[in-house]
């Protein structure tokens, strides 16, 4: 259970009213028409169309400028139906937001937005973060039976809401599966892999796993990603994607230039120069 301070729920913000004439400068893909789609989806609770908007907000992992604007909507719309017991679209809020927030990272050049809607957009993200830790404590039991695929995308949008986008987007354009990364070494170095083998490479001993070891963490979501990331997947019941962290955690030692790094510095690396 995380601990959960009611502060962290009751945040404030603003949503950037219909009329207002940011939605005629925001960027979406496909040029598609936000205002008119976002507000008759959520008016009729379409949660097709609300599932097609997040698509197109996130498509190939780019960052759209109408996120700053559709995100509060969502967020106000994920606490609803947190009130009404909704733990299905509950997840797939949740899911959709976290993808979200892993495309707003320094890698996806973009447009920056004026306060205050940048910080209404900040204050909904923060407000997101609370409402993920709920949903984690109340629907435990529900997290655990769900399948292996659902727990996966639960973990990597957690990851992105409560402290680690770059890692969240590294792990969405891995695809999930968790098997393949794409690693580069950087600097002078050329080593560059687009499908590194992550399970054969560690039974070849190359990459050495860190170990996890159960109630280390101190209960923060600072610097040290993996203390926080791996209570967070052994939490869910996340196996196999706990042992995936450990192994993004672990050392590997550059084939060409000999440098020993943990793996998921090749990872990041290649995802912001690859
Ligand atoms: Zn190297």
């Amino acid at each position: 259970m995380y601990q959960l301070d009611e502060k962290e729920i009751n945040i404030e913000f603003h949503k950037e009213p219909y009329e207002s004439t940011v939605w005629d400068v925001v960027r979406m893909c496909y040029q598609m028409d936000i205002r008119n789609n976002l507000r008759t989806s959520l008016e009729n609770r379409d949660w097709e169309q609300i599932e097609n908007i997040f698509e197109c907000m996130t498509h190939q992992m780019s960052f759209y400028s109408a996120t700053y604007v559709v995100l509060p909507y969502m967020v106000e719309l994920l606490e609803q139906v947190m009130e009404e017991g909704d733990v299905e679209h509950a997840f797939t809020l949740i899911f959709h937001l976290g993808v979200c927030l892993a495309t707003d990272i320094p890698v996806n050049q973009y447009e920056k937005i004026d306060s205050p809607i940048l910080e209404d957009y900040n204050a909904a993200a923060q407000k997101l973060a609370g409402l993920t830790k709920r949903y984690i404590n109340t629907y435990i039991e529900e997290i655990h039976k769900m399948n292996q695929e659902m727990r996966s995308m639960l973990l990597v949008s957690a990851i992105a809401i409560l402290g680690d986008r770059q890692l969240a987007y590294g792990l969405v354009l891995s695809g999930l599966e968790l098997t393949e990364i794409g690693v580069m070494c950087g600097g002078e170095c050329q080593f560059y892999e687009e499908e590194f083998a992550v399970l054969e490479d560690c039974e070849d001993q190359t990459v050495i796993p860190a170990e996890y070891k159960p109630g280390q963490w101190d209960g923060k979501f600072d610097q040290d990603w993996f203390a926080w990331t791996s209570a967070l997947a052994d939490m869910l019941g996340a196996k196999q994607e706990l042992e995936f962290l450990c192994y993004l955690n672990g050392t590997f030692t550059c084939p060409e230039c000999g440098k020993t790094k943990k793996m998921i510095d090749f990872m990041k690396t290649y995802f912001a120069e690859g």
